[in-house]
C-alpha cells in the first residue's frame, strides 16, 4: 500500500467528525478522473497522483465533490449527530433514489448490508440521472457505510 493510499482513506480526526459533514473518498484509483478535486472550491481536494487526497481542515463539507463524482466514490461522514447516531451523505442512480422518512439498509463498500438507516434528505441533481441522499444510522457504522440500499 502506498502513503497515497493510505492517507486518502483516513477518516477525519474524531475532533472534526464531531464539527459536522466532511468528504471521505473509496476512489480506488483505477480510471481516476480527478474531477472530485475540480469541483472543490476550497482547495481541500488534490489530486495529486493517483488518488484524491481530502484536507479535513480545508474540507466544509459542501458535497461537491460527491456530486461531480462520476463512480460514486466519494461520501460525506458526519459524526456531530450525538453519540449514537451518525449522518452519510452519498450520490446515487436517480432510479435508486428514496423518498425522505424512508427507512433504507446501509451498505459498505463491497455491497454488504451493515444495518438500518433512515433517509433524512433526498433531491434528484440537476442532470436529470442522479440524487443526493442523507441517511441517519447507527454511529458504529460512520467509517464503514458507503451506500444504500431501498
Ligand atoms: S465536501 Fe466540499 S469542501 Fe469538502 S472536499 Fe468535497 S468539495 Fe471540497
Ligand atoms: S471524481 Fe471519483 S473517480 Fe474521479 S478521482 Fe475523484 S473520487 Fe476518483
Amino acid at each position: 500500500m502506498d502513503n497515497a493510499l493510505k492517507t486518502d482513506r483516513r477518516l477525519p480526526s474524531p475532533e472534526r467528525l464531531l464539527r459536522g459533514r466532511a468528504a471521505v473518498t473509496a476512489c480506488p484509483g483505477q480510471d481516476s478522473c480527478g474531477m472530485c478535486a475540480m469541483a472543490c472550491g476550497f482547495g481541500a481536494l488534490k489530486k495529486p497522483g493517483r488518488l484524491p487526497i481530502v484536507d479535513h481542515d480545508k474540507c466544509i463539507g459542501c458535497g461537491a465533490c460527491v456530486k461531480a463524482c462520476p463512480r460514486f466514490n466519494m461520501r460525506l461522514v458526519d459524526g456531530s449527530k450525538g453519540p449514537d447516531e451518525c449522518e452519510i451523505t452519498v450520490k446515487c442512480p436517480l432510479s435508486a433514489l428514496p423518498a425522505d422518512g424512508e427507512t433504507v439498509r446501509a451498505l459498505d463498500l463491497s455491497g454488504a448490508a451493515l444495518g438500518e438507516g433512515r433517509v433524512v434528505q433526498s433531491y434528484p441533481l440537476p442532470d436529470g440521472r442522479h440524487g443526493m441522499v442523507r441517511f441517519r444510522a447507527e454511529r458504529a457504522l460512520l467509517p464503514y457505510a458507503a451506500g444504500f440500499l431501498k
